[in-house]
This record gives structure tokens, C-alpha cells and sequence, in this order.
């Protein structure tokens, strides 16, 4: 049976006490109800050492917003995989559309990033998307499938049990804009049909696709109400506890 999910991306905002605050007032306002949903936060880097011990014994989980795909080395500046695991992260986001666009991460390095993540056992929220450029001349589908056969279709079918995949169509991320539920829909259900062409019924059933993209209260219930989308990767309105609790409550 497939998990809902509904993951905060808090991207490179609050420092260290406002990332407690953030995560006291989520807890407090979390008290007395049952989520049909994991809920997930990803605070920046430096602040997850001290996320993960402040969530412990609640259903928050601590996600990374990325890792580096060498074991160790000298990489001056980057984050390993055994650092993330060492304060307690299970959980990384890979392919965000903002590291693909300014960061230049490209199909080949979120290989070797998904690869070594599974190699050390974590698991992996896979970000992928089409631009606006590319919607607008209806190769959307084209261009989401290389996305998914370029970096995951390798895999063998034990590992997508580590995958979780969040489409994030990039002309709806942090613009307001944000993919009708029947575009969800439509792509989430061509997403499932390629991994049960390409792997099998089950693998497909079982695997968790996210929506991302202006994903905010007043939406929400209508795009997780879909069949295929079984939550959500929320950026701008992960920050505000008020709205992101009503986006879990509408998974
Ligand atoms: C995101 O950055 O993954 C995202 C979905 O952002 P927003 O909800 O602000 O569009």
C-alpha cells in the first residue's frame, strides 16, 4: 500500500532559532490530530543536526535538500551522505528544479547523487519537471519520461521502494501558478504507466508521486484528491505552520 506524503521544502530560509521556532510551532500545532499522511520538513544544512533530535517521537521527519555524490573527499563546501545519516537524516530531496537551473545538476550527476543516496540506504524524494517553454509546445510528457529513464530506469525493482517522485512542473514552482488537478492527474498517471511498463503492476502501485508547484490551502484538497497524487512537496507555504498544517490536512 502506497504512503501519502506531504513534505515541507524549506530552501535556503531560517537560521537556527527561527528553524526551532518553526518546528516548535508545527509540533504545537500538529497536537490532537492524526495525519492520513508522512509529514516531512527540510530545513537548510546547518539546521538538521538540530531538527532531527527536536522532531524525534513526533511524526515530523527531517529530510536534507541535497548531498554530494562522492562518499568523501575533497570537495571543499559540500555535505556526504554519512554526514546527513551521522545526525539522523534518512531522507534527501534530489533534482529540485532550482538545483538543476542554478547549480546546473544535470541527468548524469543526479544518477551518481540517487546511487550513492540508495547505496547508504536513504531514501530518495526525486524532483522532476518540464519548463513552461516546454509545456507550451506539448512535449511535456517527452521530456518528464527522459527525465525519469535518464536517472532512475536502471534501477532494480527492489531499490523503488527507496524512491518517492515529485513532479514539479518548473513554471509552477514558487509563481502562484500552479498545474490544474487534472494536469496532475493526467501526468501522475503517465508517470505510474511508465514504471509499471518498465518495471511491474506492483512496483507502480506501491510507489508515491508527489505534486509540486503553488501547492497552498485553498488547492490543496482538490490536487491530492486525484488518484494518482498522493501529496505533495510544498515550498513557499511549508513556512507559514498555519497553512502548512491545513496542506496536511487536506492529504
Ligand atoms: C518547491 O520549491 O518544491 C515548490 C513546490 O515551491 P512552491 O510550493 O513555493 O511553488
Amino acid at each position: 500500500m502506497r504512503q501519502n506524503l506531504v513534505a515541507g521544502n524549506w530552501k535556503m530560509n531560517n537560521n537556527a532559532e527561527q528553524t526551532a521556532d518553526l518546528i516548535g510551532d508545527l509540533k504545537s500545532s500538529m497536537e490532537g490530530f492524526e495525519p492520513n499522511c508522512r509529514v516531512m520538513i527540510a530545513p537548510t544544512f546547518v539546521n538538521l543536526a538540530a531538527a532531527a533530535p527536536n522532531t524525534e517521537g513526533t511524526i515530523v521527519e527531517v529530510a536534507a535538500q541535497n548531498m554530494h555524490q562522492a562518499e568523501k573527499g575533497a570537495y571543499t563546501g559540500e555535505i556526504s551522505v554519512d554526514m546527513l545519516k551521522s545526525v539522523g537524516i534518512q531522507t534527501v530531496i534530489l533534482g529540485h528544479s532550482e538545483r538543476r537551473t542554478y547549480f546546473k545538476e544535470d541527468d548524469a550527476l543526479l544518477k551518481a547523487k540517487v546511487t550513492t543516496a540508495l547505496a547508504n540506504g536513504m531514501e530518495v524524494i526525486f524532483c522532476f519537471g518540464e519548463l513552461l517553454a516546454e509545456r507550451k509546445a506539448g512535449n511535456h510528457f517527452t521530456v518528464v519520461e527522459s527525465q525519469l529513464k535518464n536517472v532512475l530506469f536502471d534501477l532494480f525493482s527492489d531499490q523503488w521502494k527507496q524512491i518517492v517522485l515529485a513532479y514539479e512542473p518548473v513554471w509552477a514552482i514558487g509563481t502562484g501558478e500552479t498545474a490544474s488537478p487534472e494536469q496532475a492527474q493526467e501526468m501522475h498517471s503517465f508517470i505510474r504507466g511508465l514504471v509499471n511498463t518498465k518495471y511491474s503492476e506492483t512496483v507502480a502501485n506501491e510507489l508515491t508521486i508527489l505534486y509540486g508547484g503553488s501547492v497552498k490551502p485553498d488547492n490543496a484538497k482538490e490536487i491530492f484528491s486525484k488518484e494518482d497524487v498522493d501529496g505533495g512537496l510544498i515550498g513557499g507555504a511549508s513556512l507559514k505552520v498555519a497553512d502548512f498544517t491545513a496542506i496536511i490536512q487536506a492529504c
